[in-house]
């Protein structure tokens, strides 16, 4: 049995990570602030002899012995991570320095949760692992994005000048149960306010791309990822190709809700990506593994679960 430690256990991603990891006979600690997570994510586990919830901030060191850690603590939405940006910084890269320094310490295996934010706005596409980027250092988006990128810089230099067994995945936008009705993402605030028959908040004239990934998807590709050899530690891409005009996505979602909502149009906000979308061909490669779930699928599940939530 593995002993394995999951940061931002109770958000969206990291609950269902847990569940998976539990299932498949793993003893899991599930490290949270409870920022943006909540313990009703993770309810269904608690009482779990193999489950511990940890309250805890990674911006301080967090000591056990564990073989592998997952790395997830940081707000993800950009309402979210910009509330208190400083915060955010603090959080990407103190809090890799710290679980860096537990994955040492243990000999443990880690891996981080990066993100498609460290291409930026970018100019390459499909973005390929290749690809350094075009991220605005010192915009409204910055603390998430540099926090990420510095985060993906520490990981290398432990691995590269101490020997840390490191994982880096890129995480493309993902989706599903357990999103916060007021995380603030497009998925959510669409179902949201579709089911609610509130306007659907198009921001700038919704010709920009994104390609959404279903949550289960995303985590068979974190436990491949993990589970790979340690001459491979990435970065490697994970999410859909299935690339959507977010008005198309407002399209889908009223279509799939039958919702009477009208679409709304609000100002952009600053360095706003306008296109993202996934080359998984080394996820394809080395992990053996390509999203399973279609986008009609995932949104009817995600739709069934904001239904029950809304009451
Ligand atoms: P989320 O906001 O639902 O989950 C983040 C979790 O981290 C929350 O439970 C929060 O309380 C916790 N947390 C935040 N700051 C913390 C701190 N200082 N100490 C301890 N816990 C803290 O977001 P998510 O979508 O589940 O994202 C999980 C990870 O995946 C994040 O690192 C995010 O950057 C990354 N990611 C997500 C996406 C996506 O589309 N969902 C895309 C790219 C990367
Ligand atoms: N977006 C939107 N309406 C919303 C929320 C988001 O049009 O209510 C847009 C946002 O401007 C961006 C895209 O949807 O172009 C994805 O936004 P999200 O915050 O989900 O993720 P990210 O921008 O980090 O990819």
């Amino acid at each position: 049995m593995k002993k394995i430690l999951v940061t931002g256990g109770a958000g969206f991603i990291g609950s269902h990570l847990c569940t998976r990891l539990l299932k498949e006979g793993n003893d899991v600690i599930c490290l949270d602030n409870y920022f943006t997570g909540s313990k009703e994510n993770i309810l269904h586990l608690i009482g779990n002899p193999h489950f511990e919830l940890v309250r805890h901030d990674v911006i301080n060191p967090y000591y056990a012995v564990v073989d592998e850690i997952y790395n997830l603590a940081c707000p993800a939405s950009p309402i979210h991570y910009q509330f208190d940006p400083i915060k955010t910084v603090k959080t990407s890269v103190m809090g890799a320095i710290n679980m860096l320094g537990l994955a040492r310490s243990s000999k443990a295996k880690i891996l981080q949760a990066s993100t498609s934010e460290v291409y930026g706005d970018p100019f390459v596409h499909p973005q390929t692992e290749a690809y350094w980027g075009n991220v605005n250092p010192i915009g409204f988006r910055s603390c998430y994005d540099e926090g990420k990128r510095c985060a993906e810089t520490l990981f290398m230099d432990y691995h590269r000048q101490l020997h840390v067994r490191i994982k880096i995945i890129r995480i493309f936008n993902t989706y599903g149960p357990n999103m916060h009705p007021n995380d603030g993402r497009v998925i959510s605030n669409f179902i949201v306010q579709a089911l609610n028959g509130e306007d659907i908040t198009i921001y700038g004239d919704g010709s920009q791309t994104r390609s959404f990934q279903y949550v289960d998807d995303l985590v068979e590709g974190m436990i491949r990822m993990m589970a790979t050899g340690d001459d491979f530690i990435g970065p490697v891409n994970i999410g859909n190709p299935g690339e959507y005009t977010i008005r198309q996505l407002a399209e889908k979602v009223i279509e799939l809700t039958g919702s009477k909502s009208r679409l709304i149009f609000k100002d952009l906000p600053q360095d706003d990506p306008k296109q993202r979308q996934p080359n998984i061909t080394l996820a394809k490669s080395k992990l053996n593994w390509e999203p399973k779930v279609h986008l009609n699928d995932g949104l009817i599940r995600t739709i069934d679960y904001f239904k029950t939530k809304l009451g």
